[in-house]
C-alpha cells in the first residue's frame, strides 16, 4: 500500500487552536494548486525505489487534507486529483478521503466529489454547541454541522467520519456526552476524537500564557476520555488507535498504513513524505514553495532516518494503536540491540499489564492508552 498526500493551505480563518499550516489569504490559491501540478510532475518516480523495499505494492489511498481542501472550486480539485491518481496510482485508489467544512457543505458539491471518485468524507465538527464553535473560531454553525452529515448521506457517501474535540475550555461531561451521541446519532461509520492540545503559537497559547484560558481540569478530562470509550463502545465502535474509533470494516486505511510504516507521499507546501528509509518535509511557506517550484529549485528538506529513529517511529506509532509492535517485524528490521532494549524495558509493563504479549506482538490495552505516552516513553531509545 502507498499512500498519497494533498495538501491544501488555505483557509477561509484560522481556528484559535490550529497549528496545521495553512494561510487565511486566498490570493494564492491558484497559482499554489499549479505548483502542486509541478510538484506531482517532478515526484512522479517518487515510489519507484520503494517498490521493490515494498515488494512492488502499487495499491494506494489518497487523502486530500489541509487547510480546507473544500474551498477549492470542484474543477481545480480535480485536475489536481486526477494528476496525482494518473501519476501514482496503477489502480484507483482503494480508499479516497477528502475532508470538508460544514459550513462549505452543499448537494451539488457533493456529488461532484462522488464524480471525482471520492469514498469517504471528513467532516472538521469539533462540537455541536453553537458557544464551543465560536471560542474554536470556526465558522459553521451546529446546524451545519449536522446537516453537512445528512447532505453527504443522502448524497450516498457510505463511509463518513466526524472529527469532534474534548477538553475543550468549559466543557463539562455531560457536554461531552451529549457531543459524542449527537455524532453516533447521525449514523456515521468513523469518529476521530481529540483532546484540545495547545500549541504555543496559536490564539489560543496566547490567551494560556496570559493565564486567560479555563481548561478542564486533569481528572475532568480522564473522565471525558473515557465517556468517549464508552459511548463509543455502545454503538458498536471499535477503538484502533488513541484517537480513532470505526465500525467494524471502517477503520481508516490511509491512517493505518501511516502507523505501519508503509511509504507515502505529501505534496504541497508542509506536506511531509516518507519512503521507508528518509523523511521529506515539503517548505511551509507558499510563497517559498511556489517560487521553488517555478525556479525548478529545491523544496523539501530531507532527514535520513538512522536505525533507532525508525525503531522509536515504529514503537511510537505502533503502540498508539490496537495491532501493537510485531517482534518478528523489529527483529527483521532492527539489531539485537534494540530488541533487547525493548525487551528489557517493557518488562515492568508486561508484569504491570501495562503492555500485553498476545503471541508476537505487544499492545498497550485500551484501558492504558491515557496514559500511553509514559508508557512508550520507557520503550523509546533515547
Ligand atoms: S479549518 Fe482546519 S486547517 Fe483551517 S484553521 Fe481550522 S482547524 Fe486549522
Amino acid at each position: 500500500m502507498i499512500g498519497i498526500y494533498l495538501h491544501i493551505p488555505f483557509c477561509k480563518s484560522k481556528c484559535s487552536y490550529c497549528d496545521f499550516y495553512s494561510v487565511a489569504s486566498q490570493s494564492l490559491v491558484q497559482t499554489a494548486v499549479t505548483a502542486m501540478l509541478r510538484e506531482v510532475e517532478r515526484r512522479k518516480n517518487y515510489f519507484a525505489p520503494a517498490k521493490s523495499f515494498f515488494f512492488g505494492a502499487r495499491q494506494a489511498t489518497l487523502y486530500i487534507g489541509g487547510g480546507t481542501p473544500s474551498l477549492l472550486p470542484p474543477d481545480t480539485l480535480n485536475t489536481l486529483i486526477q494528476k496525482a491518481i494518473e501519476t501514482f496510482c496503477a489502480v484507483p485508489p482503494l480508499e479516497f478521503t477528502v475532508e470538508l467544512n460544514p459550513d462549505d457543505v452543499t448537494t451539488e458539491y457533493l456529488h461532484r466529489l462522488r464524480d471525482m471518485g471520492v469514498n469517504r468524507i471528513s467532516i472538521g465538527i469539533q462540537s455541536f454547541f453553537g458557544d464551543d464553535l465560536q471560542r474554536l473560531n470556526r465558522r459553521h454553525t451546529a446546524q451545519q454541522a449536522v446537516s453537512s452529515v445528512l447532505m453527504a448521506q443522502k448524497a450516498g457517501f457510505e463511509n463518513i467520519s466526524v472529527d469532534l474535540m474534548y477538553g475543550l475550555p468549559g466543557m463539562d461531561a455531560k457536554r461531552w456526552r451529549s457531543n459524542l451521541e449527537a455524532a453516533l446519532s447521525l449514523g456515521v461509520q468513523h469518529l476521530s476524537a481529540y483532546a484540545l492540545t495547545i500549541e504555543k503559537r496559536t490564539p489560543f497559547g496566547v490567551l494560556q500564557r496570559k493565564n486567560k484560558l479555563l481548561l478542564p481540569p486533569e481528572d475532568e478530562l480522564v473522565m471525558q476520555h473515557d465517556l468517549l470509550c464508552e459511548v463509543s463502545a455502545k454503538s458498536g465502535f471499535v477503538h484502533y488507535e488513541i484517537s480513532n474509533f470505526a465500525l467494524n470494516g471502517f477503520f481508516s486505511k490511509h491512517n493505518a498504513a501511516y502507523w505501519q510504516q508503509q511509504p507515502y507521499i505529501g505534496i504541497g507546501p508542509s506536506a511531509h513524505s516518507y519512503n521507508g528509509r528518509q523523511r521529506q518535509s515539503n517548505v511551509a511557506s507558499n510563497a517559498q514553495y511556489i517560487k521553488n517550484m517555478e525556479e525548478e529549485g529545491d523544496f523539501f528538506e530531507v532527514e535520513n532516518l538512522s536505525q533507532v529513529e525508525r525503531y522509536n517511529e515504529y514503537v511510537f506509532t505502533g503502540l498508539r494503536t490496537i495491532w501493537g509492535i510485531s517482534l518478528s517485524y523489529l527483529q527483521q528490521i532492527f539489531d539485537k540491540e534494540l530488541i533487547n532494549y525493548l525487551l528489557n524495558n517493557a518488562k515492568k509493563h508486561i508484569d504491570s499489564k501495562n503492555i500485553v504479549v498476545d503471541g508476537d506482538r505487544l499492545t498497550i490495552p485500551e484501558n492504558r492508552w491515557f496514559v500511553a505516552d509514559s508508557i512508550i516513553v520507557d520503550l523509546i531509545w533515547a
